[in-house]
Formats: C-alpha cells, sequence, structure tokens
C-alpha cells in the first residue's frame, strides 16, 4: 500500500488521480490532499477518501473546511506554507504534484529533500529549475516520476534501454485548436476558442498553454531534465489525432512510440505503480476508428511561443524560470480578456530581453526572477493597448 499525497487535489489531474486510486483501493492511499480555494470540492474529496490531511492554500476557507470535517480523524490545515511543511510527512510514499504553475516548485524541493518519490505532473517545476531539481532527486535518490503524457510515454520506451543510446526524442504536439491557423486570424481569437482543446480537457492554464504551443515549448524544457538531454537531441512534431504520445530515436535509427487514446488516468495510473502495469478498464484504441494517423512540423513563426521555449532551454540559467513567469502573467491577462492571443508572445519576449540574466542561479535567484519577472510583465499589461 502506497501513501500518495497529491498537491492540486481538486484540479483535472488530481480529480482524475482519485480516480484511479479509487479503482485501485487495494493498492494506494489518499494520505494528503490540497486545493488552492476550491473548499467544496476539497470537502467533498476528503468525505469520500478520508486522508490524513487536507489542505487549502486560502485560508479564509479554513473554518468551513475544519467544521465539515469535525467528524473524521483528518487533521486539516490552511496555508500554502502548510502544503510545504506537511508534504515530508514520513508516512508519505509518493508526492503527485499536480499544482498549476510556480507554486509547484517549493513543495517538490522539500518533498524530494525528505525522500519523497515525485510522481510530476507540475511541468513547471523542471522548466524553472530542473538543473537544480533533478540534481536533488539524484543526491537524495529519489525517483521523478512522469505524469505528462508525452514525457511518459518516452518513459515507457526507454524501459528496458541503455540511457546513452538514445540519439533524439521527438515530443508530439496535437497542435492546439488554432492548428494552421495565420498570425491574422490569431490577432482575433477569444479565450473561449483558446480554451476549446481538440482531444484533452485540462484546467484553464495549460489549455491556453496548448493553443499557443507554450504548452509543447514547456514540455521540450521538461523533457531536457528528466531524461538529461541535449537541447538539439528535442524534436517537436505535430500530430492531430494524439494518439502516438511521443518518441524515441536509438543510435541504432530505431524508433519507438507509445499509442493510445488520450486519457491521463494512463499515465498518472503508470507513474504510481511503475514498474509494474495494472490491468485497467479503460477504453482501448482501435484502429478501425482511425484511418490515418497524420504527422506536420510546427509552426514557429505563427505560434512563436515553442521558438521563444527553445531559445530559453539553449540559453539556460534563469531565461526558462523568466519565460515561465512571463507566460504565467500571460495566460492570466489573456483569461480575463486584457492582453490579446499575440500579445502574449510580445510578453514573454521582452521580458526575456529585459530581465537580468543569471548564469548559474541559486534557489534564490529564481524565486528573485519569478517575482521580478511577474512585476515587470505586469507593469508591462498596464500599457499594453487591448488586443495589441
Ligand atoms: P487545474 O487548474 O485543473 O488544477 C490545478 C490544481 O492546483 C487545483 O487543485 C488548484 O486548486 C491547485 N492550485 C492552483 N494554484 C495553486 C497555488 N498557487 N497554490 C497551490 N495550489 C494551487 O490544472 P491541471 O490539473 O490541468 O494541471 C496541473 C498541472 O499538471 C499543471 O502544471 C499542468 O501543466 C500539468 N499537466 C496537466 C495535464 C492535464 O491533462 N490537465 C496534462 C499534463 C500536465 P483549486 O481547485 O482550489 O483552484
Ligand atoms: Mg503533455
Amino acid at each position: 500500500m502506497k501513501n500518495i499525497a497529491i498537491l492540486g487535489s481538486t484540479g483535472s489531474i488530481g480529480t482524475q488521480t482519485l480516480d484511479v486510486i479509487r479503482d485501485n483501493k487495494q493498492l494506494f492511499r489518499a494520505f494528503m490532499i490540497t486545493a488552492h480555494s476550491n473548499a467544496y470540492l476539497l470537502i467533498q474529496q476528503a468525505l469520500e477518501f478520508v486522508p490524513a490531511y487536507a489542505i487549502i492554500c486560502d485560508e479564509t476557507k479554513y473554518s468551513e473546511i475544519k467544521e465539515a470535517l469535525a467528524h473524521l480523524p483528518i487533521t486539516v490545515l490552511a496555508g500554502y506554507e502548510a502544503i510545504k511543511e506537511h508534504v515530508t510527512h514520513l508516512d508519505i510514499d509518493v508526492v503527485l504534484t499536480a499544482m498549476v504553475g510556480f507554486a509547484g516548485l517549493e513543495p517538490t524541493i522539500n518533498a524530494i529533500k525528505a525522500g519523497k518519490d515525485i510522481a510530476l505532473a507540475n511541468k513547471e517545476t523542471l522548466v524553472v529549475a530542473g538543473d537544480m531539481v533533478t540534481a536533488l532527486a539524484k543526491e537524495h535518490n529519489v525517483k521523478i516520476l512522469p505524469v505528462d503524457s508525452e514525457h511518459s510515454a518516452i518513459f515507457q520506451c526507454l524501459a528496458g534501454e541503455q540511457d546513452n543510446a538514445i540519439e533524439k526524442i521527438i515530443l508530439t504536439a496535437s497542435g492546439g485548436p488554432f492548428r494552421g491557423k495565420s498570425v491574422a486570424f490569431l490577432a482575433d481569437v477569444t479565450r473561449e476558442h483558446a480554451l476549446k482543446h481538440p482531444n484533452w480537457v485540462m484546467g484553464a492554464k495549460i489549455t491556453i498553454d496548448s493553443a499557443s504551443l507554450m504548452n509543447k515549448g514547456l514540455e521540450v524544457i521538461e523533457a531536457r531534465w528528466l531524461f538529461d538531454l541535449r537541447p538539439d537531441q528535442i524534436e517537436v512534431v505535430v500530430h492531430p489525432q494524439s494518439i502516438i504520445h511521443s518518441l524515441v530515436q536509438f543510435e541504432d535509427g530505431s524508433i519507438k512510440a507509445q499509442m493510445g487514446l488520450p486519457d491521463m488516468k494512463l499515465p498518472i495510473q503508470y507513474a504510481l505503480t511503475y514498474p509494474q502495469r495494472v490491468k485497467t478498464n479503460f477504453k482501448r484504441f482501435n484502429f478501425a476508428d482511425y484511418r490515418s494517423l497524420t504527422f506536420e512540423q510546427p509552426d514557429m513563426d505563427t505560434f512563436r511561443n515553442l521558438k521563444l521555449a527553445f531559445e530559453a532551454m539553449k540559453k539556460g540559467g534563469n531565461m526558462p524560470c523568466i519565460i515561465n513567469a512571463a507566460n504565467e502573467v500571460a495566460v492570466a491577462a489573456f483569461l480575463k480578456n486584457e492582453i490579446g492571443f499575440l500579445a502574449m508572445s510580445d510578453l514573454i519576449e521582452t521580458c526575456m530581453q529585459q530581465i537580468p540574466f543569471v548564469k548559474e542561479p541559486t534557489l534564490q535567484d529564481y524565486l528573485n526572477t519569478d517575482k521580478e519577472t511577474r512585476i515587470f510583465a505586469q507593469n508591462l499589461i498596464q500599457r499594453m493597448p487591448l488586443k495589441a
């Protein structure tokens, strides 16, 4: 029986993780669940799973949760600091990081230092500080198991292979709702358009990132650290059906791909049961439903975020941290209709040019860069004409 801490249990990945736990009660216990502010859902989850801990970031929701769970043996806590502290609890075996954005970094670092294996959905953690996080994981002998479907695919392709046999990896991208569209078209798209992903239902931030191809950019950087690759070993191919989840090319020229219907429960479960596979009743892929699987090159001139992410990866230092923070601010502003779709890339590029570069950042440098970039980006937005 593994005790799982789910950071961000009320989100898209978090709720699907609880689905996996519900289906495998003999294997897993939800030991800790956390939310940012969704007290209602956190209470429902706590009533069903009776975790040892239920933690809410938003302190104003504390008494409501405490009262609702008073009859159960659950420790209710509030505040981000409480998550950072209790994620190190002795009884936790695996921490599944499903919170969104930079907020995932510090709890993940604390969990690694406490020797917890990480099932990593929160890609921003590796984008921001992949060098530090992977070095820490090595030092503390903990596994970082990918939950992101592309990285899970690569991880599955690598089973039984030697690390140094990889020539390159190829991440597949669906292309999102605006695949094939022009810059002129993108200038007028709204948040409602961007929130409709063709193949996946996900949280709002990653859905916008998928529409702008920033999600793929973040995944490129995530892959670099997860699989210890050079930037020139990572490629992206657009595959609109999202059936091949990614590929590895080995030095003898052989290519392995991992396939299946798009369903995040599979990579979530694999990260939790690894190295075992456990039987599921998930819907199976049927060739009769797919007459063809197609591939095309990503259009990085139209979807500039992907190009910017490649540049940031090559530059290294705090540059990926800068693009991550700028992107978080840009996406939040786009979701509030404060800026247009194309302005997101302009904002990120300006931050990359203006925020001081640090070649070998410490954790404090990353925290400073994140803060500074957010303030700078927020100021830029005030000066941007709507739909710039
Ligand atoms: P959601 O927005 O659906 O959920 C985010 C979760 O994190 C919620 O539980 C939310 O709480 C909590 N949260 C949000 N902000 C904070 C914060 N500042 N501090 C603490 N907790 C916070 O996101 P997703 O589930 O879609 O994505 C989670 C992560 O997984 C992201 O990093 C994403 O890139 C990655 N991922 C997601 C995939 C997907 O299919 N959804 C696929 C691959 C990776 P509350 O509900 O209270 O707001
Ligand atoms: Mg992905």
